[in-house]
């Protein structure tokens, strides 16, 4: 069989699932290959299952809270099976959404191995054969994880959603996104927790201060947070993982998560002769149109390895529809600064624009505003949970560079000041706005007082 289409997508995770949606609804005629789960990676083994765990940590420490309100709650306890499988519901309600979405809108759907076999031609599982005028790539990424002796004895993020157990003790690896996620998610579950990262400090590409907070955080909640330190091997002693770290010490564990970074998706992607450009790290390259070394051949998600994120991806996708099948063309490329992002580790982080160390690198000099308050809801409590919020302001200008929070909410209030942020918001203008009463957000519109810092000069 062989089809005609203005677009052929391989992928329908979030920005294959977006610009085929919108191309369609621009007129175009589309089809969309996906040979694993409609929605990809958020709506299956990332973003909202994790969130939906997120929640669920967050019980134990609502009941401690509830206490101190007047509450009564003896006796409580909990059930990872109910938990695991009504998001796995959740999940697959899901996926009948995002089918019926493409349903609806006209795409045609295809399940099976997409593959580009020319700039014109893409195959399903080596049979079906597709003509397309435009072929759009958005097949994400996959976990990374490094060579060493005992690699096979590892899980990695994928596996957390469908464990048949919720094991006792765990060591994460990593230190980004997904090891502090899964770290404060499974501490919040009760188990017993050690993070293990390569450097001094995780999260690297945060905000310092925050970095610091949270691993304050993470350590008050009771993760076992060792930096400076990685695995040399993995041994299985029946039922336990031995893991040997470079301090000569070991870890005897019953689950070893890996959370080192993912890699772009391009397995059996490109029919010999396909010569689609990729770069050091193994993302397709593209410029400003999405457009790839290959004639009608486009690339974006998290295989072109901007921003690994699900707003970015989607915004990518629309922008792709409008630009090849859209009566108004966008007005300019995608703009990747001042991109809000949220970290769901416990504590929270919510951020949006300049580290200090960015700011300070780029403006010279900088006012810097920081708070750090126990939030009302805990002070009926013992409950030590605290908030940091930090601004960070270009001297010269005066406008808001950089905003940063840790703690509850940081994500939902990140969001809103991110619209303030991208229009240039100065401090006066924060100054002048007034705030919600009783809040934690109304901090960032009543600081004060900033400690004007200096770039040191470069020797
Ligand atoms: P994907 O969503 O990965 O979709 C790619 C699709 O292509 C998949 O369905 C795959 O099966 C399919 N595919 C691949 N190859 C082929 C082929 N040859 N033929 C047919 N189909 C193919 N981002 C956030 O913004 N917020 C979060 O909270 C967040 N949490 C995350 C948590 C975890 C654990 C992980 C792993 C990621 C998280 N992300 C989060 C990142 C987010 O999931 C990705 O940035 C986003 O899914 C990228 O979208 P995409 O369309 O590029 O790729
Ligand atoms: P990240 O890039 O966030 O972090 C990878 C971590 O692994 C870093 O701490 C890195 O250390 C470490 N690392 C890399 N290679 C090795 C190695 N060989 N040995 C030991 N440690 C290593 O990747 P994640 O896997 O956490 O997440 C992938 C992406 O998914 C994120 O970048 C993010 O864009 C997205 N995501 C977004 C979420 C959200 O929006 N809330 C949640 C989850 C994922 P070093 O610092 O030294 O490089």
């Amino acid at each position: 069989m062989s089809a005609e289409f203005d677009l052929v997508v391989i992928g329908a995770g979030s920005g294959g699932v977006r610009a085929a949606r919108m191309a369609a609804s621009h007129g175009a005629k589309v089809a969309i290959i996906e040979e694993r789960f409609f929605g990809g990676t958020c709506v299956n083994v990332g973003c909202v299952p994790k969130k939906l765990f997120a929640y669920g940590a967050g019980f134990p420490g609502e009941f401690e809270l509830a206490a101190s309100y007047g509450y009564r709650v003896a006796d409580w306890s909990f059930d990872w099976a109910t938990l695991r499988d009504n998001k796995t519901h959740e999940i697959e309600r899901l996926n009948g959404i995002y089918r019926k979405l493409l349903d609806g809108a006209g795409v045609q759907i295809f399940e099976g191995h997409g593959r580009v076999e020319s700039s014109g031609t893409v195959s399903v599982d080596g049979e079906t054969l597709l003509q397309a005028r435009h072929i759009l790539i958005a097949t994400g990424g996959k976990p990374f994880v490094p060579d060493f002796p005992g690699r096979d004895h590892v899980r990695i993020s994928d596996d957390l959603f469908y464990l048949e157990q919720l094991p006792k003790r765990v060591a994460v690896v990593g230190g980004g996104y997904i090891a502090s996620e899964f770290a404060s998610i499974l501490n919040g579950l009760g188990v017993a927790v050690t993070q293990l990262y390569r450097r001094d400090l995780f999260l690297r590409g945060f905000d310092k201060d925050v970095r610091e907070f949270v691993a304050e955080g993470m350590r008050h909640a009771g993760v076992n947070l060792r930096f400076n330190t990685d695995v040399t091997a993995i041994e299985e002693q029946g039922t336990e993982k031995v893991v040997r770290l470079t301090d000569g010490s070991e870890l005897r564990v019953d689950e070893v998560f890996y959370a080192t970074g993912r890699v772009p998706r391009l397995d059996g992607l490109f029919a010999d002769g396909v010569a689609v450009q990729t770069n050091e790290r193994g993302a397709i390259e593209v410029n400003d149109r999405f457009e790839t070394s290959v004639a009608n051949v486009y690339a974006l998600g998290d295989v072109i390895d901007r921003l690994q994120l699900t707003p970015v991806a989607l915004a990518e996708g629309m922008w792709l529809a409008a630009f090849l099948f859209g009566e108004q063309k966008p007005e300019g490329p995608v703009v990747y600064s001042d991109v809000p992002t949220a970290v769901f580790c416990h504590p929270n982080i919510g951020t949006v624009g300049l580290t200090e160390e960015q700011a300070l690198a780029r403006y010279g000099t900088v006012r810097v505003y920081r708070s750090q308050f126990r939030p009302l809801r805990y002070t009926l409590s013992d409950i030590q949970e605290r908030t940091l919020m930090k601004l960070i302001v270009d001297d010269s200008s005066d406008k808001v560079v950089g905003l940063h929070m840790a703690g509850e909410e940081a994500a939902e209030i990140t969001q809103g000041f991110a619209v303030a942020i991208r229009m240039g918001a100065t401090k006066a203008d924060f100054d002048a706005t007034v705030g919600i009463h009783p809040s934690s957000a109304e901090e960032f519109v009543t600081l004060r007082q900033g400690e004007t810092v200096t770039a040191a000069p470069q020797s």
